[in-house]
């Protein structure tokens, strides 16, 4: 279809894919395929999975730019810069956006659209876009959604780690520091922040969001780019000095890890496998290798890949609370009690978990990255559906009370 396209409009398909799909946008930041130019016609498949998909829930368009659009020539078009989550407000007009809910509605004209159509709060628009840390946010989002090809994720994760340490914030699974998750929730404008990740104004403080923190210390897409932009605009003080920094750090460099031993040295590959394939029992692998338990601990510790399992005759799943906490973006006190093993034993685990950990999560349970895409957390969500937690200080208005 957006060969098709691309051909009805004379366009090559990478110009046609830059200049009318959400692609560029959705795929700003990425760790699979990230040298693949957007709408390279060598790879179909991604065209054919990723370039009609959407960037957030539901339909928008601007009343004003429709009826300019019937004025100069009959007929309305959607526009691809109304689609970017968190964008409130026409940038021509300078009002608010209306929506449709379901993404049905990009089959007909938006000027169908209109009588059925629902307003986005003007005052909330307003104030939401004179935020400094939203206007940074769509500022980046735009440029992204522009951009030839995605940025690749570990000089992204590099620049965001080295200015977190600077900031004080925690890079790791689980630090004392604070959580970058907990200065977005702190500065960001909470009803804001549910419309463009919703969940995260629920979580509590000094609770992980491995959706977010984990931008920080995962070596794949922790969630929806949405993270990824969420974290540059609190980190860094400008989106010119956060681009600079992306741009200067080569792939190259090597991040701060907790990996002492070189990697050669263990049979990396291997032990990584074993690990796998014992569903991460240290002693399991032990006794396979015919070597003592505790040296092997501090091997896989050493590479991030801590126990799974209980020792005694403790019930529950150590393994499943993994899934819970890491794959499933479960909280991690409902991760611990949904696999029925204690708290403390999670913490543990997420305490020693390095990226390697992840993935192997992932090839011991091929169900669970299903869940994943599914998930509610971060997946944008439409104003009016939107339910959050109110803080200390912060006075606006429910929208769900203002509707009623
Ligand atoms: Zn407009």
């Amino acid at each position: 279809m957006i060969q098709m396209l691309a051909f009805a409009a004379a366009m090559t398909l990478p110009d046609f894919v830059r200049g009318h799909t959400l692609l560029p946008y959705r795929r700003a930041i990425a760790s699979h395929k990230e040298t693949l130019l957007h709408g390279d016609p060598s790879d179909l498949q991604m065209l054919r999975f990723a370039a009609t998909r959407v960037a957030r829930e539901g339909a928008y368009f601007c009343a004003n730019c429709i009826n300019e659009d019937i004025k100069k020539g009959g007929m309305s078009y959607w526009r691809r810069s109304h689609q970017i989550p968190g964008l409130l407000i026409c940038s021509a007009h300078g009002t608010a956006l209306r929506y449709m809910e379901t993404e049905a509605a990009f089959r007909m004209a938006p000027s169908q659209c209109m009588p059925v159509s629902l307003p986005i709060d003007e005052e909330w628009a307003i104030q939401s876009h004179a935020n400094p840390l939203v206007a940074k946010f769509i500022e980046l989002s735009l440029a992204l959604a522009s951009s030839d090809k995605p940025l690749p994720i570990k000089p992204v994760r590099q620049a965001l780690v080295q200015i977190a340490r600077q900031k004080g914030i925690s890079v790791y699974a689980k630090s004392s520091k604070e959580l970058l998750s907990d200065r977005i929730v702190a500065h960001f404008p909470q009803r804001w922040l549910e419309s463009v990740f919703p969940g995260i104004t629920a979580k509590h403080s000094g609770e992980m969001l491995h959706q977010i923190d984990g931008v920080l210390y995962l070596s794949t897409c922790s969630s929806t780019v949405a993270a990824y932009l969420l974290a540059i605009c609190m980190l860094f003080d400008s989106n010119e000095q956060a681009l600079e920094a992306l741009a200067s750090i080569g792939p190259e460099t090597v991040l701060n890890t907790r990996v002492c031993v070189p990697r050669a040295q263990l049979d990396f590959e291997s032990l990584l496998v074993d690990y796998v394939e014992f569903k991460g029992s240290h002693a399991a692998v032990a006794r396979k290798r015919k070597m003592p338990t505790i040296t092997l601990t501090q091997q896989l510790r050493n590479l991030g890949l801590p126990n799974l399992t209980l020792s005694g005759s403790r019930r529950g799943s150590l393994l499943d609370a993994a899934y819970n906490f890491f794959i499933h973006g479960l909280p991690m006190a409902e991760s611990a009690k949904r696999a029925n093993v204690m708290l403390a034993d999670l913490e543990r685990i997420v305490r020693y978990a390095g990226v390697e950990l992840i993935a192997s999560l992932k090839q011991m349970s091929p169900t669970a990255l299903q869940s994943k895409s599914t998930a509610r957390l971060g997946k944008g969500q439409l104003p009016h559906r939107m339910s959050f937690a109110l803080r200390v200080g912060d006075c606006i208005e429910d929208p769900a009370k203002k509707a009623a």
